[in-house]
């Protein structure tokens, strides 16, 4: 912790540099308070029946469908994204996800037998308990949706929360505060507010749980933070999202994917497309068709186009430094490659080919309206080439052989596969979420993305009550023999094939 964070944040709209609030930080004593504050209405909560905490979280819902213009404003103003973006990928992903969870948090999180094995006089079930209090850090490119996310998952399943918003968008963070100031339940949703300090703040404090979304960079500094405590994480992280095109997929839909696939948000999304590896019989074509599809993007401030700003000034230099690399490596820029020349944070839809994995645009998370298309002889070679990488949280596979592209599926290295589309499996909530090697650790949606807010407990009871059980003292003499007949009455290949099994 250094005493030289700032005091405040300085908001300002990335469509035009002005200036939107200051919002002030939290310091280290008010995240403190603000885990012990949810930490009192804790067990209330947790002991609250699963139709009250659905109840809640449905009235939370109607108070985001109530807001819905004023929200998107305010994520519009914040990330610089476009309504259309901000309406779908934020609030409508949000009130799915609550709509899930209020639907199947219960059936999730009942008792669930399990077989007893070889102790047939026992019964045995998982209980899954809430945790207690669960940090939430998210990040800036979907402000809101992974903000609510985490949010609504760990109430969903009986826990109360403090979340740190990214500081880059610090005002969405104020209006899920917001959503949460409700007098049926006061209190189940803390916010503070900062960057880095108050971020490692609440990790190094008494939570029982981060749920982390962002850079693997942070994601490995978090982990390290909350090893001090064995404090579980949930890390939600970064990608290099590969698309592999086969030589029989529909140009049309494959290439129109590409380009949506890697430009919406502005390419700020962690499952963007972010390189393509398209069979060498269709490259040609599949680039002249991207390169006129990039070229018709309408990228603006009105509020009607298809992608808007940038958000966040540092990431514009990583793009500059992506495609400046490549280019220095031989790669061609066909279209874009530019910033605009304009106000604001804009960078002009760019697709690059003859790249090759020397580039730091095939291997790093540019994160940006940056596709990169490389000419592949094989699918060996594309799989190969799209696991040469240190990330694997989404990926694609486009073929008209539904089957083939499937096997191709089991053979990527990723926590996601979208056959003949891209990104939009986040959007099916009961699909669990997450990713492989530095992508992340753990999965939101889904029964998975709720249990990972639980502790589950193992509970056995004996049926009939003996006066004792065979192995306790003393021992009984026979006690090997019996071992070993039960044993092979219930193990041995013999056996089970005289029993036909
Ligand atoms: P980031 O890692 O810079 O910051 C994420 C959050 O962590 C912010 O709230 C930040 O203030 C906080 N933070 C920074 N340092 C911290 C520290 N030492 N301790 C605790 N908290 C700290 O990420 P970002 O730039 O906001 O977001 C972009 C990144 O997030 C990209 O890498 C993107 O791929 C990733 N991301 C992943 C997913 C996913 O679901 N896998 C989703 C969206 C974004």
């Amino acid at each position: 912790m250094t005493g030289s964070a700032p005091a405040t944040i300085t908001c300002s709209d990335p469509r035009d540099g002005s200036l939107t609030a200051v919002i002030d930080v939290s310091s280290p004593a008010e995240v403190m308070a603000a885990v012990s504050d949810a930490r009192k209405v804790a067990p209330a909560w947790a002991e609250a029946a699963p139709e009250d905490r659905a109840a809640y979280l449905l009235r939370v819902r109607d108070r985001i469908l109530d807001r819905a213009e004023a929200l998107i404003d305010t994520i519009c103003a914040a990330t610089g994204k476009q309504p259309a973006e901000a309406a779908t990928t934020e609030l409508m992903a949000v009130c799915e996800t609550i709509g899930y969870y209020a639907e199947f948090a219960e059936r999730w999180l009942r008792d669930q037998p399990v077989h007893p094995g070889t102790l047939w006089h026992k019964r045995a079930w998982k209980r899954y308990e809430a945790l207690g209090v669960v940090g939430v850090i998210s990040p800036w490119n979907y402000p809101f949706t992974l903000s609510m996310t985490p949010v609504v998952t760990a109430l969903a399943a009986g826990n109360t929360v403090v979340l740190k918003p990214s500081d880059v968008t610090a005002t969405v963070g104020e209006s899920v505060r917001e959503l949460f100031e409700d007098s049926s339940w006061p209190g189940l949703v803390g916010v503070v507010q900062g960057g880095a300090e108050t971020g490692e703040a609440l990790v190094r404090s008494d939570v029982d749980k981060i749920a982390f979304t962002g850079s693997a960079r942070t994601g490995r500094r978090v982990m390290a933070a909350a090893a001090e405590r064995l404090t579980p994480v949930l890390l939600e992280l970064g990608g290099k999202d590969p698309m592999i095109v086969c030589a029989d997929a529909d140009l049309d839909r494959a290439t129109r994917g590409a380009v949506w696939g890697s430009m919406q948000n502005s390419g700020q999304t962690c499952m963007s497309v972010e390189r393509v590896y398209v069979d060498a019989s269709i490259h040609d074509e599949f680039v002249d068709r991207v390169v006129a599809l990039v070229e018709r993007i309408r990228q603006d401030d009105s509020g009607r186009g298809d992608i808007g700003a940038m958000t966040f000034p540092p990431q514009v230099e990583v793009i500059e430094r992506h495609v400046t690399d490549a280019v220095s490596k031989g790669a061609q820029v066909l279209t874009g490659g530019t910033t605009l020349d304009r106000p604001g944070l804009w960078y002009a839809p760019t697709v690059l080919v003859d790249v090759d994995h020397t580039m730091e645009v095939m291997r790093e998370e540019t994160f940006g309206p940056v596709l990169p298309i490389m000419r592949t002889a094989s699918i060996d070679e594309a799989v190969e080439l799209a696991n040469d990488s240190r990330y694997g949280l989404n990926s694609s596979v486009w073929s008209a052989d539904e089957a083939h592209a499937a096997e191709i599926a089991g053979r990527i290295e990723a926590g996601n596969v979208c056959i003949n589309d891209c990104i939009v499996s986040y959007a099916i909530t009961g699909l669990p979420f997450g990713g492989v090697k530095e992508s992340g650790v753990g999965r939101v949606h889904g029964p998975e993305g709720l249990r990972e807010f639980t502790s589950v407990k193992s509970i056995m009871a004996t049926r009939a009550r003996p006066p004792r059980e065979p192995w306790w003292f003393p021992v009984p003499a026979r006690l090997a023999d019996l071992a070993v007949r039960t044993m092979r009455l219930r193990f041995a290949s013999t056996w089970r094939r005289r029993l036909g099994r």
